[in-house]
């Protein structure tokens, strides 16, 4: 019988991809209508949500690349949010850059245009925990794909972050390790936008990458550690 469906359905990775695009049709439009009420483009909304997240300030170059634009679109986006007085610029670590950090009037506007994509989360905490957790992983195997064929901007992912050892615990709840608060977390604890974020060097990514994704499909660690995964799963960048 499952030999019928087999012949007369389209691959399963068209099928997901037709739903992610659903998604992303939604996720657009809600953008623009909360753009429109802000007072601001979905991409200066986007990058105040990335201020948000960098206390210290960011470059502009760092900017550009995190939203996926070209500098000069960057820069005007920017400069715009500077002159209403929703970010400011301001001297970088090393004294010779430009930073910019939001004022506290772009810091609370901030927090209303990240309320954007709620009507998603809200979907997706329809999920159990374990299913939030394998969506989790799944969405970071996903992005880090689109990433290594330079089709999706470059995120700050524990994936790609030199402070990741996965799996390195026996606990199967929380098997990996970040080194920049040395301790121990799970799956449901990746994060795809960290601040503490540092682009590990390629071939450490590479075997990192190796390890999670082939000690996570012989470890029984992400279904057994979902199972038994309880409490809310925590909801950040
Ligand atoms: S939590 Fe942040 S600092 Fe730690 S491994 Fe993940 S991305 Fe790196």
């Amino acid at each position: 019988m499952t030999a019928i469906f087999d012949a007369i359905s389209e691959p399963i990775a068209k099928r997901v991809t037709s739903g992610l695009a659903k998604i992303g049709l939604v996720l657009r439009s809600r953008a623009w209508k909360g753009a429109g009420t802000a007072g601001v483009t979905p991409t200066q909304g986007h990058a105040l949500g990335l201020l948000r997240d960098a206390p210290d300030g960011m470059r502009l170059g760092a900017i550009a690349k995190l939203l996926g634009i070209s500098a000069p679109t960057a820069s005007e986006a920017m400069n715009t949010l500077v002159t209403k007085g929703l970010a400011a610029k301001t001297p970088g670590v090393d004294k010779r850059s430009i930073s910019l950090v939001l004022t506290p009037e772009g810091e609370a506007l901030a927090d209303q245009t990240r309320e954007w994509p709620d009507f998603l989360a809200d979907a997706v905490d329809t999920l159990d925990a374990a299913e939030q957790a394998a969506l989790l992983r799944a969405l970071v195997k996903v992005i880090r794909a689109l990433q290594v064929r330079d089709e999706i901007p470059h995120q700050r992912m524990c994936v790609t972050c030199e402070h990741f050892r996965p799996f390195v615990h026996a606990d199967k709840l929380n098997p990996h390790h970040c080194a920049y608060v040395d301790a121990a977390f799970g799956d449901r604890h990746l994060r795809l936008n960290c601040p503490e974020h540092a682009e590990a060097p390629a071939s450490a990514q590479e075997d990192a990458w190796e390890r999670f994704t082939e000690q996570g499909r012989v470890s029984d660690g992400s279904a057994a550690a979902n199972e038994a995964l309880v409490g809310p799963v925590p909801r950040q960048g």
